[in-house]
């Protein structure tokens, strides 16, 4: 079951009674409807006396016609809108930069904060365009081959903040409600780890699913993990979305220094983990597996037999993923040739595999590339990890 915590419903009360007690000249605390689920926007129309059915206009507003400005909403009353303008906000970030790749793919660097900047791409291919969303500004996990940890970590996206992505790309790509739709999916494999911020991951999942939104399907919500375990159980009952695990190695060992959250949650609980997110679905419901191709790391063809193993009957799908590059590393990418005969090793092993095609690199927008601007507070110690890790699971 949805804790309260997972709602907006604690600040809309909170927001409510600070507007009684206020007098006027105390600045009330405006209450952001970007980033509500329905759950949440319910909540707070029901607190501001008004029915629940406003929950849905307002999101059809805001997500499907791009509108932040409730002057705009022309199907509530004169008087409501009033209301909403004293108490509510639709806030936005700022666009900082926009690039574009040769290939097409779209990178946007959004201003969250006066310290920090996040980063967003698009990519579109022939039958579908896939938004790759941050959910953090940096990440704490320090994965060794990815660029995001080497720049520390921030902070936690809120709601807004998450969904603004999306809500910016629309706009940006001109496609509301009118236009052809060019955003079809959209992954968490941006910056961050999102299972380390369910709290806000899970109702901006919420709201990319949702009909009176976005109304993306299961299939088309990736959220993507490094494997914070107990996160991994929470997600059937809060959102029912897919999931890609960054695998990146066949065994403890390799994976505690490539994946160093491995040594939190080992691949005797990780895989198990797995197992129980498909169990009891459809019969299509399958993870997704990454795994990095690090030339002379991980891509032996010791490893792919280890991987058919470790796999075993987990109904997955696995993406092959060549390294990209980025400054001060020293991996390289794994050649063509180690690549196919991976890849050969795990389809003799009955695995389903597809080799990702690299996209945005001259943007520095491939995957693993995004560092976005951190101003980092931690040391990133495994330690940071736990403490985290205690926080945002418990
Ligand atoms: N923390 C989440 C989501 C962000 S990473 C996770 O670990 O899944 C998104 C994907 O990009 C992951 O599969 C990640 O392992 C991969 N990635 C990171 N750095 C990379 C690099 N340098 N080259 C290729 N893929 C990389």
């Amino acid at each position: 079951m949805r804790s309260p915590l997972m709602t907006e419903q604690n600040a809309v009360t909170q927001t409510t009674d600070l507007g009684s007690e206020s007098n006027s000249s105390t600045p009330v605390q405006k209450v952001d409807l970007l980033g509500m689920d329905r759950q949440a926007m319910e909540a707070f129309f029901k607190s501001i006396g008004e029915k629940p059915f406003r929950a849905g206009q307002v999101m059809k507003w805001i997500h499907q016609f791009g509108v932040s400005d409730f002057d705009e909403m022309t199907n509530l009353s004169k008087a409501l809108r009033e209301n909403l303008k004293s108490v509510a906000t639709v806030r936005t970030p700022k666009i900082v930069a926009e690039q574009l790749s040769e290939d097409g793919t779209i990178k946007w660097l959004l201003e969250v904060d006066n310290k920090n900047s996040i980063e967003t791409v698009f990519i579109p291919e022939k039958n579908r365009g896939t938004l790759c969303i941050s959910s953090q500004v940096g990440c704490a996990l320090d994965c060794s081959f990815c660029s995001t940890g080497k720049q520390g970590f921030n902070r936690n996206l809120e709601n807004w903040e998450i969904i603004a992505q999306m809500w910016v790309a629309n706009k940006a790509l001109g496609c509301l409600p009118k236009e052809e739709r060019r955003i079809t999916n959209v992954v968490f494999m941006g910056m961050g780890e999102p299972l380390l911020n369910v709290k806000h991951t899970f109702p901006a999942a919420r709201i990319l699913m949702d009909d009176f939104a976005y109304g993306l399907s299961k299939r088309r919500v990736t959220i993507s993990t490094a494997g914070v375990v107990p996160a991994i159980d929470m997600i059937k009952a809060e959102v029912d979305v897919s999931l890609a695990i960054s695998l990146h190695a066949p065994n403890n060992e390799l994976r505690n220094i490539l994946v160093p959250i491995n040594e939190k949650y080992p691949l005797e609980l990780l895989m198990p983990s797995l197992h129980r997110f498909v169990e009891g679905g459809h019969s299509k419901k399958h993870v997704t597996v990454e795994y990095v191709m690090i030339d002379h790391i991980n891509d032996r063809i010791e490893h792919a037999h280890q991987l058919v193993e470790l796999l075993g009957d987990l109904p997955c799908k696995v993406n092959l993923i060549p390294f990209n590059p980025f400054p001060n590393t020293d991996y390289k990418r794994s050649s063509n040739n180690a690549i196919h005969r991976f890849r050969d090793v795990l389809e003799n092993g009955g695995l389903n595999v597809t080799v990702r095609k690299t996209r945005g690199d001259d943007i520095d927008a491939a995957c693993g590339q995004l560092a976005g601007k951190v101003k980092d507070r931690t040391k990133r110690t495994l330690h940071h990890v736990e403490m985290n890790l205690k926080q945002k699971t418990n």
